[in-house]
């Protein structure tokens, strides 16, 4: 049995094997730069996160930075949204660019669902309770991928540098996947990429927030942002083990190189289709190649290129069903929708499966285990705000002085007003929202 604490998983050990496999980062390192970290960050609900570093540099010295995220229009908003638009607003409230999609493209072409009811989904669940929760859409950028023009000519570009093979390695893609299907893939990469056109201010980092399973998207559009640039940067050591940066020319041509080197100061060696910088202390590296970085980047976009930051991301863990196992849109009673009554959410809570024993004879001795618990899990993720609280249930549960049955109903009371207030500022959101210059034609 792995041993959890109040914000452990029981499972902790099938993160680790994933992290270690597929090169993601443990987000508790990050939790000390953080000034006023989310919950879900304090809590390690936030598991993990690739390139994360960057946004967080930018958002500590106010530089630009982004959020952006994806909703896929098939079903109703349920918890595991809520957490994804939380993860928004909170990067909107530090400063970010944020933009939600309604990914009514891929609902289209992978669930089939049709164009009205992608929709009026969208439109009645997703955004409505995206805008509840705390979304500014004044400042911020909601919109059906279908109809973003320059979402869709991204997708066209960025199409020049990914192949069948690799799309359907990754995705496990088969002769008989439609030429849509495909398609949709590459118009997620655009929505991931598409804060850094001109047109939202040119390049910045980028933090893309999704569950741990998403990963697969985050690593591909990497490579594409990756090879979409007109050079490589890389940090070298030399035979002497001494630092140098080298800055190799893919497809910017050698008068952009020339303009590169002329704007560098430090000691380098010009090469045909290459530049070394040498000469730097280990301890300026990284603000040298910082300040290359830039200066590349800039060259790049002077020669008509995109000059992409690579996309970051957050990983939050896997969202239990409410019934046990996998939570599935096909099964009502394994999920809470945002918005259903109120009364049906509490009923749902009620009947959760949790990780008390059989008995309250048992439970009084034994403890129950809340790492196992969707109730807990409910607790901690949406239903509680202090910290302190949320460890008395843990520590309560754990002793056996808490019993399930009243744990439940904790629960289900505040899930039943949770519920009941947001649907309420549903109402209101609606309200802004029709009053919007950009957003008025979808709530007339
Ligand atoms: S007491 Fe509460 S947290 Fe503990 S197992 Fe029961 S329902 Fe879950």
């Amino acid at each position: 049995m792995v041993e959890i604490d109040p914000w452990g998983v029981a499972d902790i050990e099938d993160y680790t094997r994933l992290f270690e496999e597929f090169g993601i980062s443990p987000f508790k390192e990050l939790l000390d730069r953080i000034e006023k970290p989310h919950p879900y960050m304090r809590r390690g609900i936030i598991v993990g996160h690739r390139g994360y570093e960057e946004v967080l540099r930018a958002m500590r010295e106010q530089n630009k930075f982004a959020v952006m995220s994806g909703f896929m229009p098939s079903g109703r908003i349920h918890l595991g949204g809520k957490m994804v638009m939380d993860e928004i607003i909170w990067h909107q409230r530090m400063g970010g660019d944020a933009f939600a999609c309604i990914a009514d493209m891929e609902s289209h072409s992978v669930r089939g669902v049709s164009w009205k009811e992608c929709r009026e989904i969208g439109l009645n669940e997703y955004i409505l309770s995206l805008v509840a929760l705390g979304f500014d859409p004044e400042k911020g950028h909601i919109y059906f991928q279908s109809e973003n023009k320059k979402l869709r000519d991204l997708a066209f570009e960025l199409g020049t540098e990914a192949n069948f093979s690799e799309i359907s390695a990754i995705y496990g893609f088969s002769g008989d996947v439609s030429i849509s299907h495909m398609t949709s893939v590459l118009v997620q990469n655009a929505d991931i990429l598409q804060p850094q056109i001109l047109e939202y201010g040119g390049p910045k980092p980028v933090v893309i927030p999704v569950g741990v399973d998403q990963d697969p998207h985050i690593r591909l559009t990497r490579d594409i942002a990756s090879r979409m640039r007109m050079f490589r940067v890389e940090q070298r050591l030399d035979n002497n083990q001494k630092p140098y940066i080298s800055i190799r020319e893919k497809q910017a041509g050698k008068e952009a190189l020339d303009e590169v080197a002329r704007r560098i100061e430090s000691p380098k060696k010009v090469y045909e289709m290459h530049i070394d910088v040498f000469g730097i202390e280990e301890s300026e590296i990284d603000r040298t190649m910082r300040e290359i970085e830039e200066i590349v980047r800039a060259v790049e976009m002077e020669y008509g290129g995109y000059g992409f930051f690579l996309p970051a991301a957050t990983y939050h863990r896997f969202v239990q069903g409410l019934t046990g196992g996998k939570m599935s849109s096909s099964v009502p009673e394994s999920y809470i929708a945002l918005t259903e009554p109120p009364e049906e959410a509490a009923r749902k809570v009620k009947q959760a499966k949790t990780g008390g024993r059989v008995t309250v004879e048992e439970q009084k001795s034994l403890g129950g285990l809340p790492g196992e618990c969707t109730v807990y899990e409910l607790l901690m993720s949406h239903l509680i705000d202090e910290d302190a609280h949320v460890k008395e249930i843990f520590e309560e549960c754990k002793t056996g002085k808490r019993t399930c049955k009243s744990c439940k109903s904790e629960a289900a009371e505040l899930m039943f007003s949770f519920i009941k207030r947001h649907q309420e500022e549903r109402e209101m959101a609606k309200e802004v929202l029709k009053k919007h210059e950009l957003y008025k034609q979808w709530f007339r």
